[in-house]
Parts: C-alpha cells; sequence; structure tokens
C-alpha cells in the first residue's frame, strides 16, 4: 500500500494522475511506480483505456475516497469510446480495466477497426494550462482535450496542440507530465468564424459523451432511432426506405470538408452514411453518431431517450379544419387522425374530422412538410354546418354558380346536394306521418 495518491485534478487522465504520482515519489524508474501502484510490472496502463484499475485501487491509501468506478468513469476515454456499445459489450471492457489483463480493450473498443485515426501526442489547450498553473501551481493532461483529430478547446475556442509527448498503446511504459518544455504555451491559435461553430457543437457534444452517463443501447435502439428520425426529416419514406442520394448530398452540403479533416472522417465517403442509415450490425465511431445527429438537429440526449419509434406521417396534433363556412376554419381544432393505408400504392390516407362542424377530409400521406396540413385529397363529409349553409343560400335563391364560389366547391357539387338536402327533407316528412 503507499502512503499518498495524487488527488486527480477535474477531467484529469488517470495516466496524468499516475505520472504526478511518479514526479512526487521521487522514482527513477517507470517500473517503480508500477510496482508501488500495481503491485507489478506488467501492466498495461495505456493511456485512454488501461487496465489494472481494481489492482491500483487495491493499493491506494485506506482513507482514499476513490474507486474503480471513479477511476473508470472520470478519469478515462471509458464513457467515450463505449457508450454507443451494446451494455454487455460495455461490461465487458469495463470489466478489463478492472482486472490486470488488458489486452482485450482496444480491440473490444473498436478503436482499431475505426478509420478514425487516433491521435499521436497528447493535446493540450495553452490557455487551459495557464489557468491550471495560475490554480494548482502546475499543469495536467485533460481528457477532454485528448479526443482524436484536430480539435478546440470549447472553453478559450483555441485549437488544441501537440505536446512533444508521445502517447504509447503498448507495454513501454513512460509516465511524462506536461510542462512548459514539452507544453508550448506561446503559440495560441485562435479559431476562425466559420470553422467555430459547427466544430463547437461537435465538440460539445463530445464532452456531454464523456460527462455524463447514458444508458448503453443494444444496436436494434439505434437501427429503429435513426430509421424514425430518417422518415421524420423526409430522408427515408414512410415505409423506410432511405433516399440516399438525398442524404448524401445534404449531409455533405452541411458539413465542409475542413471540419470532417478535422474529425479524421473522409470527405465524400458515402458507405459508412449508407450502413449507418440501415441496420445497425456494429458499433460506429462516436464522431459518425454526432455528425449524424447533429445533421438532423438533435443533441446525443435524443440518441438515448426510450421513446415510441413510430412514425406519424401526418405530424403531430392538432391539424386544422378546412371547410371555410365553420368558425374554425384553418384553425388547429382536429384533435384525432385515423390512418390507413392506399391498397394500391400503399402509401398513409389520414382522415380528419372536424368537431365543430363535422367536415371530414382526408389525405395522402405523407407530409413533406407543415404548410402540407392545409391540402386533402378528398372530402368524404362536408357536415352539417356547410349543408346548413348550403340550404340558406339555395333558399335565398342564389345560382349555383355564386354558390359555389361561396362554398368553395364546384357547381356539380351544390346540385348533388341540394339533391340529398331535398331526399332527407321527404324522409323526414315522411317518418313525421
Ligand atoms: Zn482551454
Ligand atoms: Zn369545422
Amino acid at each position: 500500500m503507499i502512503i499518498q495518491f495524487p488527488t486527480p485534478y477535474p477531467d484529469e487522465l488517470l495516466y496524468s494522475v499516475i505520472s504526478r504520482y511518479h514526479v512526487r515519489a521521487g522514482n527513477v524508474f517507470w517500473k517503480h511506480t508500477l510496482e508501488d501502484l500495481f503491485g507489478k510490472r506488467t501492466i498495461s496502463a495505456s493511456v485512454f483505456l488501461p487496465s489494472g484499475i481494481g489492482s491500483l485501487v487495491q493499493h491506494l491509501p485506506k482513507n482514499t475516497t476513490l474507486n474503480e468506478q471513479i477511476f473508470i468513469e472520470k478519469h478515462t476515454m471509458y464513457p467515450f469510446y463505449t457508450v454507443f456499445l451494446p451494455t454487455e459489450k460495455a461490461q465487458s471492457i469495463y470489466e478489463s480495466m478492472i482486472s490486470d489483463d488488458g489486452k482485450k480493450i482496444y480491440m473490444q473498443s473498436g478503436i482499431m477497426a475505426s478509420s478514425i485515426q487516433q491521435n499521436k501526442y497528447l493535446r493540450y489547450c495553452s490557455a487551459c494550462a495557464e489557468e491550471d498553473i495560475a490554480t494548482y501551481g502546475e499543469m495536467y493532461w485533460h481528457r477532454i482535450h485528448q479526443l482524436p483529430g484536430n480539435l478546440i478547446c470549447t472553453k478559450h475556442e483555441l485549437w488544441l496542440e501537440d505536446s512533444d509527448v508521445l502517447i504509447t498503446h503498448s507495454n513501454k511504459h513512460a509516465f511524462i507530465l506536461p510542462t512548459t518544455s514539452n507544453c508550448d504555451l506561446n503559440g495560441k491559435r485562435r479559431i476562425t468564424e466559420t470553422s467555430l461553430i459547427q466544430l463547437k457543437n461537435i465538440v460539445l457534444q463530445a464532452e456531454n459523451l464523456l460527462n455524463r452517463k447514458y444508458q448503453n443501447q443494444p444496436f436494434s435502439h439505434f437501427t429503429q432511432f435513426y430509421r424514425y428520425q430518417l422518415i421524420e426529416k423526409g430522408y427515408a419514406s414512410f415505409k423506410g426506405q432511405v433516399k440516399q442520394k438525398a442524404l448524401n448530398d445534404a449531409f455533405y452540403n452541411l458539413y465542409s470538408e475542413e471540419l470532417l479533416k478535422n474529425l479524421c472522417i473522409e470527405p465524400g465517403a458515402t458507405q459508412w452514411i449508407a450502413n449507418f442509415s440501415r441496420k445497425h450490425r456494429k458499433s460506429f465511431h462516436p464522431y459518425y453518431h454526432l455528425l449524424m445527429l447533429n445533421f438532423l438537429d438533435l443533441d446525443v440526449n435524443a440518441a438515448f431517450e426510450e421513446t415510441s419509434f413510430e412514425n406519424t406521417p401526418f405530424g403531430h396534433p392538432y391539424w386544422p379544419c378546412l371547410n371555410s363556412t365553420c368558425p374554425d376554419y384553418k384553425k388547429n381544432v382536429i384533435k384525432k387522425v385515423t390512418i390507413r393505408r392506399c391498397e394500391k400504392t400503399k402509401k398513409p390516407i389520414g382522415r380528419f374530422t372536424c368537431p365543430t362542424c363535422g367536415f371530414s377530409y382526408t389525405r395522402k400521406g405523407m407530409d413533406p412538410n407543415k404548410d402540407y396540413c392545409y391540402k386533402f385529397s378528398r372530402i368524404m363529409d362536408f357536415g352539417f354546418l356547410w349543408k346548413r349553409e348550403l340550404q340558406l343560400l339555395l333558399n335565398d335563391g342564389l345560382s349555383y354558380r355564386e354558390i359555389a364560389r361561396r362554398l368553395g366547391v364546384d357547381t356539380n357539387t351544390v346540385i348533388k346536394y341540394e339533391k340529398k338536402n331535398i331526399e332527407c327533407e321527404q324522409k323526414a316528412k315522411s317518418s313525421d306521418r
């Protein structure tokens, strides 16, 4: 057991805390630090997803409040790399990190298979570093600065910089703290306005992945989630047929080549978008999720909400009455839509009935946009108010043409309903007798 272990700073990488221990303990060789903290020299304490955390906790001073969960969730890249994995996979990585055997971790996390390259050097923000020196008297490696790619510090809106400290994934350990000699704090690169907004959004969402706790979901959840969203946004038919070209075009229209390169994503690549919009059979790097979510005007929270993924081809209530004689004309008063499928085209057909006047119409879906709610395919019932209005106009002796104009229908409809009204009257009279 060791006597003193440094208290981790906010968002500090465990690797950084161990490096600080190494310096404070006055150890000359890394292997002595490994022996102190893990009880053995053969541990694979990698920078991002280290193992041996169970052994480390056992060697900590008795009165410590630190435990496995705090280390893994607050001081490693675990939350970022496992959030989109199914529960069993995330759990398996978690257990590997607690165990002394970390060989499988990178394979399991999908980092190796991903085309998104890991950074070569540990990274830092010059302004954060200056603040840390002022607050804590020293620098440390921030977890958030180690996301892959060429990213920014969202707090200071500066580009992150490469330090001189190599990230090694092998067992060749070197515990090195950031200092003014391996990090140049003078070169502050401000970001230009155009590259700022989108990149900042993506990085903020990535920060959410690191800092909040999301419930892992099976692949089927994301399949359903994205399918639902693509239908809602019009990039897939109601049946789920993805409009791949429209989707690709809109996606690459939104994201600049520069932004994608900063995230290590190949500009113009369409295969992953195709895979992503169909059934999820494997995990995708979090960046693909973040880009797609941002593209769909959603944040990370939405991807983990437990909701039903039932698409509504006519949007959500309420819908307007389309009877010009109704006091609720074009007001959103209809609460319910009944949907059936067109036998021929299989498209959804919604039927809407006004509670005020009984006017009832259908519309073929799905609605491409909100303004579409003022269109109808067929009138199923004109409702009692309209029929009463027709009778009043007929009684006034107006021409069929004029009545048709006032009621917004053709003259044939007026003639047809006049006959119907007469029939109804006759029926009513005969039943009175
Ligand atoms: Zn900063
Ligand atoms: Zn109405």
